[in-house]
């Protein structure tokens, strides 16, 4: 079966942004972070080609546990940790590293008392207001898991950047300070692997290890940047030694002539200026093409540069093709990859490219290359 729309997914890509990503943070450890089906790419497939980060990290139990079946070993990280006991047991059985952020999560540590020593990597939350103990809060919880039943095998820490793509921002600067302050008060103990008692801590996510050198930590914890796609709004990744590790791409199913002055689909917002011709490509936003995008945005016909003409439909899109007198049914089309940054796609649709990657939809084949 040949396929009319997929994603195709580079995997030398996903190792050499590897690569540019230890190149870009040297001496740091990589947790490659492989949550919302690997960005849209394919968990185990994107974990399988990147084999060489030193662990993978996830958001939801579910996905470290579809790693383990698919017989990948490397560490898993549950960067939200767990919630319930039988997800304690489960993170237990298949050898999980937990993030504890909240008190409940050390209720769950104290309840569950036997079996699996695990890694903790403590969260603090240094400015995000989302998830982890505020700096004063952080002795308490450190002082609950030193004293659980089966003590912790390592306690690391992370703190997570919220300004980090901002490359003037102080807040990351003032992110890390507040962290330095958190380890600057602590005192060796057993449960800490780093030099000097210490204990072994992450921060940078793409854009912390990309643009803020200070920001990197002992491990660094990249999603964005392994799939080649700039964190930064005015960059893309070739810009910062990147490859686009996904092309989605489709093709021409029909080609019609539009005569000036008429509309082209719902809701008639885009008219012929001159008499058009119009190609229709199998991909809409029940694939994950944003509804958003509005006309004019661009798209590759044959590696041409072509023009959205009126809304994106469920399952097709029109375009502009005008400028192309010999576009066929069955051309080849690209609605993002490198040739066509979907850095831009996403800046064009008023979004950012996470949102683009990770809603690619299931009944997209991805194709691997
Ligand atoms: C998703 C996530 C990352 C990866 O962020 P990118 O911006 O994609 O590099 C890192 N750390 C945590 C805690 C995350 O949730």
């Amino acid at each position: 079966m040949s396929r009319i729309l997929r994603a195709c997914i580079n995997r030398s890509a996903l190792r050499s942004n590897l690569d540019a990503v230890r190149a870009a943070a040297p001496g740091a450890r990589v947790m490659a972070v492989v949550k919302a089906n690997a960005y849209g790419h394919g968990l185990v497939a994107t974990a399988t080609a990147l084999a060489g980060a030193d662990a993978l990290a996830v958001a939801r139990i579910e996905e470290g546990v579809l790693l383990r079946e698919a017989g990948i070993t490397l560490p898993v990280v549950l960067l939200e940790g767990v919630f319930t006991g039988p997800q304690l047991a489960e993170a237990a059985h298949r050898d999980f590293e937990l993030v504890v952020h909240d008190a409940s999560q050390i209720g769950l540590l104290e309840a569950f008392g036997r079996g699996r020593r695990f890694t903790v990597w403590i969260k603090i939350d240094t400015g995000m207001n989302r998830l982890g103990f505020r700096p004063e809060d952080f002795p308490a919880a450190l002082a609950r898991l030193c004293a659980l039943p089966v003590p912790p095998r390592e306690i690391r820490l992370l703190t997570h950047l919220a300004r980090a793509d901002e490359r003037d921002c102080p807040m990351t600067g003032e992110q890390v300070s507040r962290l330095q302050r958190v380890l600057d008060a602590l005192q060796p103990h057993a449960a800490f692997a780093g030099a000097g008692g210490r204990p072994v801590v992450s921060i940078g996510n793409s854009a912390g290890l990309l643009g803020w050198p200070a920001a990197r930590g002992d491990w660094v914890r990249p999603g964005l940047a392994l799939y080649g796609v700039s964190p930064f709004p005015d960059q893309v990744g070739a810009d910062l030694g990147l490859m686009a590790a996904m092309t989605l791409e489709t093709s021409v199913i029909a080609v019609r002539r539009v005569p000036c002055g008429e509309t082209v689909g719902y809701g008639g917002t885009w008219r012929a200026a001159q008499d058009s011709t119009i190609a229709i490509l199998a991909a809409g936003y029940g694939d994950g093409v944003p509804r958003h995008l509005p006309s004019g945005a661009p798209v590759l016909i044959g590696g041409e540069r072509v023009a959205l003409a009126g809304r994106v439909s469920m399952d097709m899109i029109a375009v502009d093709a005008t400028r192309l007198p010999e576009v066929r049914v069955g051309d080849r089309a690209v609605l993002w990859g490198p040739t066509l940054p979907v850095e831009h796609v996403a800046a064009q649709a008023g979004t950012i490219p996470y949102e683009l990657i990770c809603g690619v939809s299931q009944r997209v084949p991805l194709e691997l290359r």
